[in-house]
Order: C-alpha cells, then sequence, then structure tokens
C-alpha cells in the first residue's frame, strides 16, 4: 500500500501515522492482529483530505471511533485505519438546547455535558461506551431511548472528501442502522437537541441507568456489548439462555454468565475463537427456535 500522499497530509497537519500497529489497542473485545496503517486525523479538514486521497488513490481504508462495536481479525488488516479519537473531540453549546460535538468525543462526555447544562433527553446513553459518530453510524440506543430521537443534524464528509450537512429526516434511521451504513460518508460533527430540564432529575435518571448497567452486565470483561440484535418478536438474551447457551465458551470466548446477550473475552479470546462462537451460538438458536440471529459488532477483515 503506497501511502505517500497521506503522509503528505499528515505533515502538512502535524498529526502522526502508526504502521504496523495492533488493533488489540482498538477495540473493547481486545483482539487483533495489526494494521497496517493508522491514522488519527487531528482536524475535520485533515480528515476530508485523507478520505479525498484515499478514494481518489484506490488506498483501502476503515473510520472507527471507539471501537466498542467491532472486533479485528486475528491476522490484522491491510488497510489504513482512520480513528476518529480525542483529536477531534470539541464539544460546545450553540444555543439554548442544541449541542455541537465533532465525532470523536466520548458519548459519556456528551451526556455529561448535556447535564452540567440541564439538558435532558440524553440521558438513555449514558454508559454507551462509544464515539458520538459511531452512535450516529449505529443509531446506538437503550432503555427506550436512541440517537435518532435527538440528534438534529451532522456534517459529514463524503467519499470525495466534501463537507455537507444532513439533517435528521434524510438520516433513514432505524433501529441500530442509519444512513451511513450506504452512503459511506463519515459523520464529523454532530448536532443533539435537547430539552430544558431539571439537573437533578437528569442525574438521578443516569446514576439508575448506570446501577442497571453495571448490575446486569459483564463489565468486568472485555466485550463489544450485545453481539447480537433483537430480533423481531423476542430477544437476543432470552433465547440463547432458553437454548441452554450461557455459559458456553470456544476457546477464550464465552457467552456471558451474566448476562447472555453479550459474548465475553474471557481469557485471551482470539478474534476466531469469537467468531466461532458467534456460529454456534446462531446455529443453535436457529435450529431450536427459527430464529435467525444478526450480529450486532461489525468484524474487521480482509
Ligand atoms: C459494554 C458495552 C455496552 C454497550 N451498550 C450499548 C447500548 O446500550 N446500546 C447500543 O446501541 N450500543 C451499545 N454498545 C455498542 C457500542 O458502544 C455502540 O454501538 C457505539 O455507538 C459504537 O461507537 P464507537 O465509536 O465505539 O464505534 P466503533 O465500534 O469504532 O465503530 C462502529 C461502526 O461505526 C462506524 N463509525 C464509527 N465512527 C464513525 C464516524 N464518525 N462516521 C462514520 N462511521 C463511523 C465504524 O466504521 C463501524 O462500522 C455497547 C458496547 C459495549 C462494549
Amino acid at each position: 500500500m503506497d501511502l505517500t500522499i497521506i503522509e503528505k497530509i499528515a505533515d502538512k497537519y502535524h498529526c502522526e501515522i502508526l504502521y504496523d500497529e495492533p488493533m488489540c489497542n482498538y477495540n473493547t473485545m481486545k483482539v487483533g492482529g495489526n494494521a497496517e496503517a493508522l491514522i488519527k486525523p487531528c482536524s475535520i479538514e485533515c480528515l476530508s483530505e485523507v478520505i479525498a486521497q484515499c478514494n481518489e488513490q484506490g488506498i483501502r481504508y476503515h473510520v472507527i471511533g471507539k471501537g466498542s462495536n467491532i472486533i479485528v481479525s486475528d491476522e490484522g488488516i491491510s488497510a489504513l485505519i482512520i480513528v476518529i479519537s480525542d483529536d477531534l473531540s470539541r464539544i460546545e453549546l450553540v444555543d439554548e438546547n442544541t449541542i455541537e460535538c465533532e465525532a470523536g468525543a466520548s458519548l459519556s462526555k456528551v451526556c455529561s455535558f448535556a447535564h452540567k447544562h440541564s439538558l435532558t433527553g440524553l440521558e438513555f446513553a449514558w454508559g454507551i461506551p462509544g464515539s458520538v459518530g459511531g452512535a450516529v453510524y449505529m443509531n446506538a440506543g437503550a432503555y427506550d431511548g436512541e440517537m435518532s430521537e435527538v440528534v438534529l443534524s451532522c456534517d459529514q464528509i463524503d467519499i470525495n472528501g466534501n463537507i455537507s450537512t444532513i439533517e435528521n429526516e434524510d438520516m433513514d434511521f432505524s433501529y441500530r442502522h442509519s444512513c451511513f451504513f450506504d452512503t459511506k460518508a463519515v459523520v464529523a460533527v454532530v448536532r443533539i437537541k435537547l430539552k430544558k430540564g431539571d439537573k437533578a432529575a437528569i442525574k438521578a435518571r443516569m446514576d439508575d441507568l448506570l446501577i442497571r448497567r453495571k448490575t446486569r452486565q459483564p463489565l468486568e470483561y472485555p466485550s463489544s456489548g450485545s453481539t447480537f440484535k433483537r430480533p423481531k418478536g423476542s430477544y437476543a438474551s432470552l433465547l440463547i439462555e432458553q437454548c441452554g447457551l450461557k455459559g458456553t465458551s470456544v476457546g477464550g470466548a464465552q457467552v456471558s454468565e451474566k448476562h447472555s446477550g453479550f459474548i465475553i473475552n474471557k481469557d485471551g479470546a482470539s478474534c476466531e475463537d469469537i467468531k466461532k462462537l458467534v456460529d454456534v451460538v446462531k446455529e443453535r438458536v436457529n435450529s431450536r427456535t427459527g430464529y435467525i440471529l444478526d450480529c450486532e459488532m461489525q468484524i474487521l477483515e480482509d
């Protein structure tokens, strides 16, 4: 992979390119081999130039945020990984009720910011460990809330590096889906519209939801959160439990004993262990219940 042009962009904007970078440090499941190269763009302009040049020069790339919904192949990946990181994480209030943040801001920091300004509506996202860009891409949600209900608009970067604004109604949001799956545009800036609320009530709701997460989810182990999407008419965790799969292991990967919707990296799991366990779960659930489970987490591989 010839990265001369990307190196020039990195030089121009003073950001680093890392070679042969261990991807286990960039996903919350903590698996995967090395990426051929990795860049953390430090401005929206830098990000748009990198995207444009990758497409123009035919350089394979993957955009990631905080890696809380991806796993990476053990063989690594021969592509440029573009990490939308803390270097792109400005958060500010642009009017009374609207927060504007760069895509690399952590969702939890945006929730804290909303609380600080007595803004209500984003409490559901407290504890979801991703970036705000990843949350929009995935239409992340929990406890009867999802990003589609609070996002006003985004600035997106298309594959040619052009920056434009897209409004909520054009984002084609549905359960764990947004238009960005299809358009391949990158979310650069997110505007979130909330309502004025009672600061203490916001905090109480956030505390309550975090306690629920800590009580029910195996947060003591690396994972990607819920491994499977909720199938229509049931719950993945319920089906998995009904099929006697709780605690089932392949290598170091295990269907969590605490929450059967989570596959965890119990003990030095490889990506292959996780993929095999996913197949075991899907096969058993399908043969016993007829339901087809779809993975929510994504696998980066060549
Ligand atoms: C313990 C735990 C609990 C979780 N709980 C929840 C939950 O309650 N609800 C929920 O919905 N999810 C949950 N998740 C999953 C995950 O946190 C969310 O999907 C999160 O929104 C992913 O954000 P990320 O920055 O980590 O994205 P990544 O994992 O880095 O990427 C996920 C996808 O988004 C794309 N992407 C990332 N950033 C951008 C961008 N700026 N522009 C375009 N595409 C982008 C990537 O290409 C990739 O396809 C949980 C995960 C963990 C580990």
